[in-house]
């Protein structure tokens, strides 16, 4: 039997965090390795300038760092297809194609990007561009061009799943059963907070730990975390339920430590400085193997530039194909 295709895929609007390893790539290694699918990650780097299109350079140098955290990660190129989403001409053309199956007042009610809308006001103002609005219309074409049928995604995605859906079946209604409706895995991955105390790590927030920091860095950026704020002298008892170091030790640290840090703390024994250097040693160690490997590809750009050719032109290749489906049931299909 054929290997039902995944899609995920990250905008290269920064490099990648914790956040992104839990939320999503630790998914996608294991749905890679479970060999039961053919997976494809985009990178999305036309849905980036939607609300970067003032910065070409951000998206374009971010492109590179993004597929370094992947290979880094151990997504496997042999496994899974790495392309760049602006090298699939037949994707923009898709997206055109969709344009017409999708109204306005749908798009503007998707609480996607209901939300994503009320978060960009400083980007946008008080009306939006058409770009953004539409860019659940350009994801449709994203998975499916390869004809996907799982999406692995976070809850606050679904609808932009639906959305999808909901355009294959107009679609098919019109031209022709030709499209996959897809259907969306909920990854199991959880949202993680950040060192701040805030309920998300994001890098637009300034608290995200990246996966390629060095031993230093991460240390820094965990010696600012929040705390207990009831604590001041290091013999006050302490509640590891509100700190944020205890959070991050119950990610990163052995069942052992974690009893030992809760219990020290609570009992006004332990300092918050020395449980942080813990927690940073315990973090930069995860981080290693990730930091280690993502520094061969470093120094080797050709390889990351090969591996995102050789992905890119495979991904072209099944594109077009089903490109061509499109365009026969459209009656588009005037000569070769
Ligand atoms: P920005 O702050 O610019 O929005 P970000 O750090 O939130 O960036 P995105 O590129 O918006 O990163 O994230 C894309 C996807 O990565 C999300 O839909 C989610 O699946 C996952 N993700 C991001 N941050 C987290 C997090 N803190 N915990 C779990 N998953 C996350
Ligand atoms: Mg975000």
């Amino acid at each position: 039997m054929e290997k039902k295709i995944i899609l995920t895929g990250d905008r290269p609007t920064g490099r990648l965090h914790i956040g992104h390893y839990f939320g999503s790539l630790k998914k996608r290694i294991e749905l890679q390795e479970s060999g039961e699918y053919t997976p494809y990650i985009l990178i999305a780097d036309v849905q980036a300038l939607t609300d970067n299109f003032n910065n070409p350079e951000k998206v374009r140098n971010n492109v590179r760092e993004v597929a370094m955290d992947y290979l880094a990660c151990g997504i496997d190129p042999n496994k899974t297809t790495i392309y760049i989403q602006s090298m699939i001409p037949e994707v923009a053309e898709l997206t055109v194609f969709y344009s017409n199956l999708v109204t306005i007042a749908r798009l503007e009610r998707n609480p996607t990007v209901k939300t994503e809308i009320a978060q960009k006001r400083e980007i946008f103002g008080e009306s939006v561009t058409y770009g953004f609005l539409g860019y659940p219309v350009s994801q449709a074409a994203d998975i499916t061009i390869f004809e996907g049928k799982y999406v692995p995604v976070g809850e606050d995605q679904l609808p932009l799943i639906e959305q999808c859906r909901e355009i294959v079946r107009k679609f098919n209604s019109i031209y022709g059963e030709v499209l996959t409706e897809p259907e969306a895995i909920l990854s199991s991955g959880k949202r993680i907070k950040g060192l701040d105390g805030n309920e998300k790590m994001g890098k637009s927030l300034g608290n995200a730990i990246y996966l390629s920091d060095s031993e230093e860095e991460i240390t820094k950026k965990v010696m600012s975390a929040v705390t207990d704020p009831n604590r001041i002298k290091k013999d006050d008892l302490g509640n590891p339920n509100v700190c944020m170091v205890a959070y991050y030790h119950n990610l990163f640290s052995t069942k052992e430590e974690i009893e030992t840090v809760c219990e020290e703390c609570k009992a006004g024994k332990r300092g918050c400085v020395a449980c942080k250097k813990q927690l940073a040693k315990n973090i930069s160690d995860t981080l290693k193997p990730i930091r280690e490997k993502r520094a061969y590809y470093e120094q080797h750009p050709e390889e990351v530039d090969r591996i995102l050719q050789e992905g890119t032109q495979k991904a072209r290749k099944t594109a077009k194909e089903t490109m061509k489906k499109i365009k026969k049931a459209m009656k588009l299909d005037y000569f070769e």
